[in-house]
């Protein structure tokens, strides 16, 4: 460039930006217009001819290096940023309006607004801000590789499971420059840019080289470009470019028409979806019929599609609270920063006043997925009185809001959505939806990962209805009955209840005998619905305490019911206390203890099975023994289930095949996997209960903790989501190599909640899992990571 660091004539200016491998768009720190000083500031008008220009860069200079390598940050008292503060002040003072537009700053201005900078540094600080050119370089390098550990950072590396021990890049680059506005006001949102399409007009020859550029990257890349560029007297400067980050929606767009453009093949485009953002595409939009009630109060940009309703919050760490509480949240900002990352997260739906759909707030909130509508100029907001004016409606905060990221209409009030396209086709069977293009994309993709997987999807279902969705939705069987969650059902936590209180074998038959008839109905229902795919339905496994009456008036409504005294019940419930009932008397342990439990779901299965078989319906039941850590345990059960079986088919006279086997979720159940498979014809993974009892740590109580181990990096994410593949996924392996020893073609699947997350996904498929089983709505996500896996 002909220009020299720290030149008194031609100086150099450089950017210090941050290189991670994977793009992490705003949640590291930034220097631009380094080497700028009293010196070079006055070289810089001249070299340009634009002293205002000049003075603009450099005090953007104190303030990002103030800022970032300085530390001068907001204070609890501050509303703002104290930069930005000072700005205010200085329009307030020199031009009388403190709200008047950065551009109305002339040159003069700037340098007092400079001079203002400078003090803020010296008094926040105690030091001066850095003239040489070479201490603003080695103090910004430092700073941008310390922003690796800023706080936006982590919450987004946890989010998008980037390890930490990656690390970043620094890249030194030379600035170019435009005029008035800097890249930074662009992704900053503080600016709202043109459409490239208006540059036909001003820089026709500008225009023309940055279609050929597009080209060329798209070409090269094979994915669609988000890229930066400076135009500089006519010259096109390219600044950077990286796969552009996208909804699930876009995603699965991107992918189907780029094999049409036969630019990738189907197996790319499989692999190019993250598949936890296909969940996108069955987010709800707005119920049409809703919407044509409501008034539109203002249009914003449409920069996250989908429909969200919600309380709205000014600022990120109440949304971040009040969503805690269980309220759906909309966070509203002026424009929002990086800052805001964990209120994005927990808000249904992003609006921002001002910025553009390239804005961070825009392009974070399209990758997790959020609704956003950004650079809505008609969203006057108070933060102090934390009220908010959009056209004449005004709003207290919580007050309830809708939006539309799709469209970028804004509504007043709770808009009542509708399922998406693809729930409203696949579900409720609508030929309106199966015409839209996202239906038929989605089935595409649906019909590749077919094409690709190795392994099964089934379902985690208690009822007939769940057993129906997951079957639309592709699953191929179910991989989880908990036939417990049956028992909540309209009266029957009575009979339940009865059976777990009976002191003795005579009222606990009784009691069992009223539940028979229930189960058999359900079963017949799930049978149905399968319609000969195998379902795996589990036998009791109730932690007590779920079932047992707990307050007076519980304990009093059963007595009666009962006619009993409250006081024999109660009695009763003191007996059956447990310390840890996680770790107490449930699963098969029940039913060791109380044999005519596990009987009489038997018996309703297999009649429940001889019924369909009769009305031509093809059932393929396997019988699942819970929380299993011995062989005798299993082997007691299956002797139930075979016997049942037997007196079943002879009275029925119908033959019944079925399979036996159990869950391996207790620890000794895993390290003893040859001894139990010499019984189990199958394995599921209960990995819920097998994080919980590896690491000891409670299913139920560990929320209390947990978030804390995250925030200091003790596990990288919560066990009981993503597998633990150091530890649990040890002991899966090692059940695995130790019930294949002994039955080489056993059946293996997984249950636990594990099941539809994609990592976790993932390991299942290296340790050659027959099938995953997750809950109705993930069972799309677990095909495509299903798929990734075997492509991988
Ligand atoms: C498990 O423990 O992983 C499991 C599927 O069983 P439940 O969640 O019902 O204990
Ligand atoms: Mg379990």
């Amino acid at each position: 460039l002909g220009q020299k660091f720290g030149d008194k004539k031609n100086p150099l200016l450089l950017s210090v930006r941050s290189g991670a491998r994977e793009s992490m768009p705003g949640m590291m720190d930034t220097i631009l217009n380094l080497g700028l000083n009293d010196e070079t500031v006055e070289a810089l008008a001249k070299s340009s001819g634009n002293p205002r220009f000049a003075w603009d860069s450099y005090r953007r200079f104190i303030q990002m290096y103030g800022d970032v390598v300085m530390g001068v940050q907001k204070l609890p008292t501050e509303d703002e940023e104290p930069f930005e503060i000072l700005i205010e002040q200085v329009k307030k003072k020199l031009l009388g309006n403190a709200h008047a537009d950065d551009t109305d700053l002339s040159a003069e201005n700037l340098q007092v607004l400079v001079a203002e900078f400078k003090k803020l540094v010296k008094s926040r600080t105690g030091k001066a801000f850095p003239n040489d050119p070479w201490d603003q370089l080695r103090g910004s390098v430092g700073a941008v590789f310390s922003s690796w550990m800023n706080d936006r950072a982590i919450v987004y590396r946890r989010k998008y499971n980037i390890p930490v021990e990656w690390g970043t890049a620094v890249n030194v680059q030379s600035m170019v420059f435009m005029m008035n506005a800097q890249g930074e006001d662009v992704v900053a949102g503080v600016r709202t840019p043109d459409p490239v399409a208006d540059l036909k007009k001003v820089l026709p020859s500008a225009h023309k080289e940055l279609l050929r550029i597009c080209k060329v990257l798209e070409k090269h890349f094979r994915d669609v470009q988000d890229f930066e560029f400076t135009i500089e007297e006519e010259k096109v400067f390219m600044l950077q470019t990286r796969n552009g980050k996208r909804t699930g929606l876009a995603a699965v767009r991107i992918a189907c028409e780029m094999v049409e453009e036969k630019l990738i093949s189907w197996k790319d485009a499989i692999t190019r979806i993250p598949a936890d953002d296909l969940d996108q595409l069955l987010a709800p939009v707005f119920d049409q019929a809703a919407v044509k009630k409501v008034k539109t109060i203002a249009k914003g940009l449409p920069a996250g599609p989908g429909a969200a309703t919600g309380k709205v919050y000014f600022n990120a760490d109440r949304a971040e609270a009040a969503k805690a509480k269980g309220e759906e949240v909309l966070l509203v900002r002026l424009e929002t920063s990086p800052e805001d990352l964990r209120g994005m997260i927990a808000a249904n739906g992003i609006l921002t006043a001002r910025g553009g759909v390239s804005s961070h707030a825009a392009l974070v909130a399209r990758q997790m997925g959020k609704i956003c509508v950004c650079g809505a100029a008609g969203v006057q907001i108070n933060y102090a009185k934390r009220t908010m004016k959009i056209g004449k409606t005004n709003f207290k905060e919580g007050d309830f809001l809708s939006i539309d990221g799709t469209s970028g209409e804004i509504y007043a009030g709770e808009v009542k959505t509708a399922p998406s396209e693809v729930v409203q086709g696949l579900l409720e069977n609508k030929a309106s939806a199966k015409r839209s293009r996202t239906y038929k994309n989605f089935t595409q993709i649906m019909a590749w990962c077919a094409k690709a997987s190795k392994m099964q999807v089934r379902t985690n279902a208690d009822t007939p209805g769940q057993v129906q969705n997951a079957i639309a939705f592709g699953a191929t069987g179910v991989g989880l009955c908990r036939t417990e969650h049956m028992f909540f059902e309209g009266d029957r936590i009575d009979a339940v209840r009865e059976m777990i209180l009976a002191d003795n074998e005579g009222d606990r038959r009784k009691a069992v005998k009223k539940l028979l008839p229930y189960q058999r109905k359900d079963f017949e229902g799930i049978f149905k619905a399968l319609n000969g795919l195998p379902g795996t339905i589990r036998l009791l496994d109730p932690p007590l305490h779920e079932f047992l009456p707990h307050d007076k008036k519980q304990i009093s409504d059963l007595a009666k019911k009962l006619n009993v005294q409250p006081a024999e019940i109660k009695k009763r419930v003191d007996e059956l206390h447990e310390f840890n009932p996680m770790l107490g008397h449930r699963g098969c342990r029940l039913a060791i203890s109380y044999p005519e439990v596990a009987e009489m779901q038997v018996r309703a299965i297999f009649e429940a099975a001889a019924n369909m078989q009769k009305k031509n319906i093809k059932v393929n039941p396997e019988i699942m023994v819970p929380l299993v850590g011995f062989k005798k345990e299993l082997e007691l059960q299956a002797e139930i289930v075979h016997r049942v079986a037997k007196e079943v088919s002879k009275d029925k006279g119908v033959k019944l095949k079925y399979l036996v086997g159990t869950m391996i979720e207790v620890p000794r159940g895993a390290l003893t996997a040859d001894e139990v498979a010499e019984v189990a014809e199958f394995f599921s993974f209960g990995t819920n209960d097998l994080t919980q009892m590896t690491m000891g740590m409670s299913r139920d109580d560990s929320g209390s903790f947990l978030p804390n181990y995250e925030e200091q990096e003790i596990v990288s994410n919560n066990p009981f989501a993503v597998i633990d593949q150091t530890g649990v996924g040890q002991l899966m392996e090692i059940a695995v190599t130790k019930g294949r020893s002994t039955r080489k073609n056993i059946k293996l699947g997984i249950c636990g909640e594990h099941g539809g997350e994609p990592s976790s996904v993932k390991f299942c498929h290296s340790l050659g899992l027959n099938y995953v089983s997750c809950s109705p709505f993930r069972v799309p996500v677990a095909r495509l990571a299903a798929a990734q896996a075997a492509l991988a």
